[in-house]
Protein backbone atom coordinates (compact mmCIF):
# COMPACT_ATOMS: atom_id res chain seq x y z
CA UNK A 1 0.00 0.00 0.00
CA UNK A 2 1.38 3.56 -0.86
CA UNK A 3 1.69 5.97 1.92
CA UNK A 4 -1.34 8.35 3.16
CA UNK A 5 -0.96 11.97 1.61
CA UNK A 6 -3.06 14.76 2.80
CA UNK A 7 -2.17 17.68 0.36
CA UNK A 8 -3.68 21.39 0.93
CA UNK A 9 -3.71 24.48 -1.32
CA UNK A 10 -4.22 28.36 -0.07
CA UNK A 11 -5.51 29.32 -3.28
CA UNK A 12 -3.85 30.48 -6.87
CA UNK A 13 -2.40 33.66 -5.80
CA UNK A 14 -1.97 32.99 -1.76
CA UNK A 15 1.51 33.94 -0.46
CA UNK A 16 4.07 31.23 -0.59
CA UNK A 17 5.21 32.34 2.62
CA UNK A 18 2.30 30.73 4.05
CA UNK A 19 2.99 27.24 2.85
CA UNK A 20 4.44 27.10 6.51
CA UNK A 21 0.88 27.53 7.95
CA UNK A 22 -0.58 24.84 5.72
CA UNK A 23 2.02 22.15 6.61
CA UNK A 24 0.94 22.52 10.04
CA UNK A 25 -3.06 22.31 9.32
CA UNK A 26 -1.66 19.43 6.75
CA UNK A 27 -0.03 17.87 10.38
CA UNK A 28 -3.29 18.29 12.06
CA UNK A 29 -4.68 15.00 10.26
CA UNK A 30 -1.58 12.81 11.21
CA UNK A 31 -4.27 11.01 13.85
CA UNK A 32 -6.99 10.69 10.86
CA UNK A 33 -7.53 7.66 9.14
CA UNK A 34 -9.66 8.71 6.78
CA UNK A 35 -8.95 10.34 3.50
CA UNK A 36 -12.94 12.08 3.92
CA UNK A 37 -12.22 13.20 7.67
CA UNK A 38 -9.03 14.76 6.62
CA UNK A 39 -9.68 16.83 3.64
CA UNK A 40 -13.22 18.35 6.12
CA UNK A 41 -10.88 18.66 8.99
CA UNK A 42 -8.49 20.36 7.00
CA UNK A 43 -10.41 22.56 4.80
CA UNK A 44 -12.30 23.80 8.34
CA UNK A 45 -9.15 24.61 9.61
CA UNK A 46 -8.48 26.78 6.21
CA UNK A 47 -12.26 28.43 6.67
CA UNK A 48 -11.34 29.51 9.93
CA UNK A 49 -8.10 31.29 9.21
CA UNK A 50 -9.20 35.03 7.70
CA UNK A 51 -6.20 35.51 5.65
CA UNK A 52 -7.77 32.74 3.25
CA UNK A 53 -11.08 33.23 0.70
CA UNK A 54 -12.97 30.31 2.33
CA UNK A 55 -15.56 30.55 5.22
CA UNK A 56 -14.69 33.69 7.62
CA UNK A 57 -12.77 35.99 5.64
CA UNK A 58 -14.55 34.97 2.58
CA UNK A 59 -14.28 38.05 0.13
CA UNK A 60 -18.09 40.02 -0.84
CA UNK A 61 -19.94 40.43 -3.93
CA UNK A 62 -20.11 43.69 -5.60
CA UNK A 63 -23.75 44.26 -3.96
CA UNK A 64 -21.75 43.80 -0.51
CA UNK A 65 -22.80 40.49 0.37
CA UNK A 66 -21.02 37.29 0.61
CA UNK A 67 -22.12 33.96 -1.27
CA UNK A 68 -19.83 30.99 -0.45
CA UNK A 69 -19.46 27.58 -2.56
CA UNK A 70 -17.99 24.49 -1.31
CA UNK A 71 -17.81 21.14 -1.94
CA UNK A 72 -16.53 17.55 -0.92
CA UNK A 73 -16.47 14.58 -3.51
CA UNK A 74 -15.15 10.82 -2.45
CA UNK A 75 -15.50 8.33 -5.65
CA UNK A 76 -19.13 8.40 -6.50
CA UNK A 77 -20.62 10.45 -3.93
CA UNK A 78 -20.69 14.20 -3.71
CA UNK A 79 -21.70 16.80 -1.75
CA UNK A 80 -21.82 20.75 -3.40
CA UNK A 81 -23.49 23.60 -1.95
CA UNK A 82 -23.41 27.16 -3.98
CA UNK A 83 -24.30 30.65 -2.58
CA UNK A 84 -24.46 29.67 0.65
CA UNK A 85 -25.07 32.57 3.39
CA UNK A 86 -23.91 33.41 7.08
CA UNK A 87 -22.64 29.63 7.59
CA UNK A 88 -18.96 29.40 9.09
CA UNK A 89 -18.32 26.40 7.94
CA UNK A 90 -19.66 25.86 4.18
CA UNK A 91 -17.89 22.60 4.03
CA UNK A 92 -19.34 20.88 6.60
CA UNK A 93 -22.87 22.01 5.44
CA UNK A 94 -21.70 20.12 1.65
CA UNK A 95 -20.66 17.43 3.41
CA UNK A 96 -24.42 17.59 5.07
CA UNK A 97 -25.81 17.38 1.46
CA UNK A 98 -23.91 14.13 0.06
CA UNK A 99 -24.78 11.96 3.36
CA UNK A 100 -28.28 13.33 4.58
CA UNK A 101 -29.97 14.32 1.47
CA UNK A 102 -31.01 12.53 -1.69
CA UNK A 103 -29.52 15.98 -3.93
CA UNK A 104 -25.97 15.97 -4.64
CA UNK A 105 -25.83 20.21 -4.70
CA UNK A 106 -27.90 22.68 -2.84
CA UNK A 107 -27.58 26.57 -3.78
CA UNK A 108 -29.09 30.00 -2.54
CA UNK A 109 -31.79 29.88 0.68
CA UNK A 110 -32.06 26.16 0.17
CA UNK A 111 -28.46 25.62 0.64
CA UNK A 112 -28.57 28.17 3.89
CA UNK A 113 -32.31 26.61 5.34
CA UNK A 114 -30.81 23.41 4.93
CA UNK A 115 -27.75 24.31 7.12
CA UNK A 116 -29.78 25.78 9.82
CA UNK A 117 -31.72 22.82 10.05
CA UNK A 118 -29.11 20.47 10.02
CA UNK A 119 -27.73 23.39 13.47
CA UNK A 120 -25.40 25.45 11.52
CA UNK A 121 -25.93 28.79 13.23
CA UNK A 122 -26.15 32.07 11.91
CA UNK A 123 -22.51 33.47 11.40
CA UNK A 124 -21.49 36.79 9.54
CA UNK A 125 -17.86 35.54 7.79
CA UNK A 126 -16.94 39.20 6.69
CA UNK A 127 -13.82 40.60 8.46
CA UNK A 128 -12.12 43.51 7.97
CA UNK A 129 -9.99 42.27 5.19
CA UNK A 130 -12.87 41.20 2.73
CA UNK A 131 -14.41 44.78 3.73
CA UNK A 132 -11.24 46.49 2.66
CA UNK A 133 -11.08 44.39 -1.25
CA UNK A 134 -14.95 45.04 -1.49
CA UNK A 135 -14.80 48.97 -1.18
CA UNK A 136 -11.78 49.39 -3.64
CA UNK A 137 -13.86 46.81 -6.18
CA UNK A 138 -16.82 49.25 -5.80
CA UNK A 139 -14.14 52.68 -5.91
CA UNK A 140 -12.63 51.18 -9.48
CA UNK A 141 -15.92 49.24 -11.03
CA UNK A 142 -18.08 52.61 -10.24
CA UNK A 143 -15.25 54.58 -12.30
CA UNK A 144 -15.58 56.73 -15.27
CA UNK A 145 -16.67 54.31 -17.69
CA UNK A 146 -20.68 53.67 -16.88
CA UNK A 147 -21.21 50.76 -18.81
CA UNK A 148 -21.05 48.12 -16.05
CA UNK A 149 -22.06 45.33 -18.03
CA UNK A 150 -19.21 44.99 -20.54
CA UNK A 151 -16.67 46.30 -18.11
CA UNK A 152 -17.65 43.63 -16.00
CA UNK A 153 -17.14 40.78 -18.72
CA UNK A 154 -13.55 41.95 -19.36
CA UNK A 155 -13.27 42.31 -15.60
CA UNK A 156 -9.73 40.40 -16.18
CA UNK A 157 -9.09 43.01 -18.43
CA UNK A 158 -9.84 46.11 -16.74
CA UNK A 159 -7.79 44.45 -13.24
CA UNK A 160 -5.06 44.95 -15.00
CA UNK A 161 -5.42 48.24 -16.69
CA UNK A 162 -7.46 49.62 -13.76
CA UNK A 163 -5.69 47.32 -11.21
CA UNK A 164 -9.32 46.25 -9.70
CA UNK A 165 -8.51 44.09 -6.57
CA UNK A 166 -8.53 40.68 -7.55
CA UNK A 167 -9.25 38.10 -4.83
CA UNK A 168 -9.24 33.87 -4.88
CA UNK A 169 -7.13 32.36 -1.94
CA UNK A 170 -9.87 29.53 -2.07
CA UNK A 171 -8.79 26.32 0.04
CA UNK A 172 -9.11 22.53 -1.18
CA UNK A 173 -7.61 19.78 0.04
CA UNK A 174 -7.14 16.13 -1.64
CA UNK A 175 -6.28 12.83 0.21
CA UNK A 176 -5.19 9.61 -0.05
CA UNK A 177 -5.71 7.13 3.30
CA UNK A 178 -5.36 3.58 3.22
CA UNK A 179 -5.56 3.74 -0.81
CA UNK A 180 -8.53 5.44 -0.81
CA UNK A 181 -9.06 9.27 -1.90
CA UNK A 182 -11.11 12.21 -1.38
CA UNK A 183 -11.15 15.91 -2.03
CA UNK A 184 -12.48 19.25 -0.44
CA UNK A 185 -13.27 23.23 -1.53
CA UNK A 186 -14.23 26.05 -0.55
CA UNK A 187 -14.78 29.95 -1.50
CA UNK A 188 -15.86 33.23 -1.49
CA UNK A 189 -15.65 33.31 -5.28
CA UNK A 190 -13.42 35.68 -7.49
CA UNK A 191 -13.76 39.10 -6.73
CA UNK A 192 -15.07 41.13 -8.41
CA UNK A 193 -18.49 39.39 -8.82
CA UNK A 194 -22.02 39.99 -9.17
CA UNK A 195 -24.42 38.20 -7.10
CA UNK A 196 -25.53 35.13 -8.18
CA UNK A 197 -22.08 34.03 -9.99
CA UNK A 198 -21.22 30.43 -9.43
CA UNK A 199 -17.72 29.43 -9.91
CA UNK A 200 -15.69 26.06 -10.74
CA UNK A 201 -15.89 25.27 -6.82
CA UNK A 202 -19.28 23.56 -6.23
CA UNK A 203 -19.61 21.96 -9.63
CA UNK A 204 -18.27 18.40 -10.24
CA UNK A 205 -15.28 18.07 -12.94
CA UNK A 206 -14.72 21.49 -12.81
CA UNK A 207 -13.04 22.91 -9.60
CA UNK A 208 -12.78 19.01 -8.10
CA UNK A 209 -13.22 15.30 -9.14
CA UNK A 210 -12.54 12.38 -7.43
CA UNK A 211 -12.84 8.85 -8.84
CA UNK A 212 -10.35 5.31 -8.59
CA UNK A 213 -7.84 6.81 -9.72
CA UNK A 214 -7.11 9.99 -8.11
CA UNK A 215 -8.41 13.61 -6.39
CA UNK A 216 -8.00 16.45 -8.14
CA UNK A 217 -9.06 20.40 -6.98
CA UNK A 218 -8.72 23.24 -8.49
CA UNK A 219 -8.36 27.26 -7.93
CA UNK A 220 -7.82 30.68 -10.02
CA UNK A 221 -10.46 32.25 -12.47
CA UNK A 222 -13.78 30.10 -11.86
CA UNK A 223 -15.06 30.67 -15.46
CA UNK A 224 -11.84 29.71 -17.27
CA UNK A 225 -11.94 26.28 -14.78
CA UNK A 226 -15.47 25.61 -15.65
CA UNK A 227 -14.83 26.02 -19.48
CA UNK A 228 -12.28 23.52 -19.34
CA UNK A 229 -13.54 21.07 -17.00
CA UNK A 230 -10.40 21.42 -16.03
CA UNK A 231 -10.36 18.62 -12.71
CA UNK A 232 -12.11 15.88 -14.93
CA UNK A 233 -10.01 16.87 -17.72
CA UNK A 234 -6.60 16.20 -15.89
CA UNK A 235 -8.21 13.09 -13.99
CA UNK A 236 -8.72 11.26 -17.00
CA UNK A 237 -5.32 11.46 -17.74
CA UNK A 238 -4.20 9.77 -14.15
CA UNK A 239 -2.07 7.36 -15.37
CA UNK A 240 -1.35 8.24 -18.75
CA UNK A 241 2.12 9.79 -17.91
CA UNK A 242 3.34 11.63 -14.46
CA UNK A 243 0.78 13.38 -12.27
CA UNK A 244 3.18 16.74 -12.26
CA UNK A 245 3.60 16.54 -16.36
CA UNK A 246 -0.05 16.19 -16.39
CA UNK A 247 -1.10 19.10 -13.81
CA UNK A 248 1.77 21.39 -15.36
CA UNK A 249 0.72 21.24 -19.10
CA UNK A 250 -2.86 21.54 -18.22
CA UNK A 251 -2.10 24.97 -16.04
CA UNK A 252 -0.01 25.73 -19.33
CA UNK A 253 -2.52 26.00 -21.41
CA UNK A 254 -4.27 28.73 -19.75
CA UNK A 255 -1.94 31.01 -20.97
CA UNK A 256 -0.95 32.99 -17.32
CA UNK A 257 -4.69 33.48 -16.38
CA UNK A 258 -4.48 32.71 -12.76
CA UNK A 259 -4.58 29.06 -11.68
CA UNK A 260 -3.56 26.09 -9.65
CA UNK A 261 -4.23 22.91 -8.70
CA UNK A 262 -3.51 19.94 -6.11
CA UNK A 263 -3.65 16.09 -6.77
CA UNK A 264 -3.12 12.66 -5.76
CA UNK A 265 -3.32 9.35 -7.57
CA UNK A 266 -2.41 5.84 -6.61
CA UNK A 267 1.21 6.58 -6.30
CA UNK A 268 1.97 9.90 -6.72
CA UNK A 269 0.81 13.45 -5.55
CA UNK A 270 1.66 16.64 -7.21
CA UNK A 271 0.89 20.58 -7.21
CA UNK A 272 1.32 23.46 -10.26
CA UNK A 273 0.50 26.48 -10.06
CA UNK A 274 1.24 29.53 -12.78
CA UNK A 275 0.75 32.28 -9.66
CA UNK A 276 1.81 31.86 -5.95
CA UNK A 277 0.41 29.11 -4.18
CA UNK A 278 1.09 27.77 -1.00
CA UNK A 279 0.49 24.57 0.04
CA UNK A 280 1.05 21.93 3.24
CA UNK A 281 1.69 18.11 2.79
CA UNK A 282 1.34 15.52 5.22
CA UNK A 283 2.04 12.12 4.45
CA UNK A 284 3.26 8.73 6.84
N1 LIG B 1 -12.03 29.26 -8.18
C1 LIG B 1 -12.65 30.20 -7.29
C2 LIG B 1 -13.83 30.83 -7.98
O1 LIG B 1 -13.71 31.21 -9.12
C3 LIG B 1 -11.73 31.24 -6.81
C4 LIG B 1 -10.38 30.72 -6.35
O2 LIG B 1 -9.96 29.64 -6.66
O3 LIG B 1 -9.69 31.41 -5.63
O4 LIG B 1 -14.84 31.01 -7.35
Amino acid sequence: MNEDVVLLHGGAGSKDSFSERLSKYAMECSNIKDSLEAVIHSVRLLEDDPEFNAGTGSVKRIDGSIQMDAAVMIPGKLGSVIGIERVKNPVEVARMVMEKTPHLILEGDGATTFARKMGFHDYDPSTERSENIWKKTVEYLSGKNEEMPKRYENYLKFSDMFDIPKSTDTVGAVARIDGKFAGAVSTGGASPMMRGRVGDVPLPGCGIYVGEKGAVVATGIGEEIIRRMFCHNIYMQIGKESLRNILEREVEAFNGIEVGVIAVSGDEHASFSNTSMATGLFSR
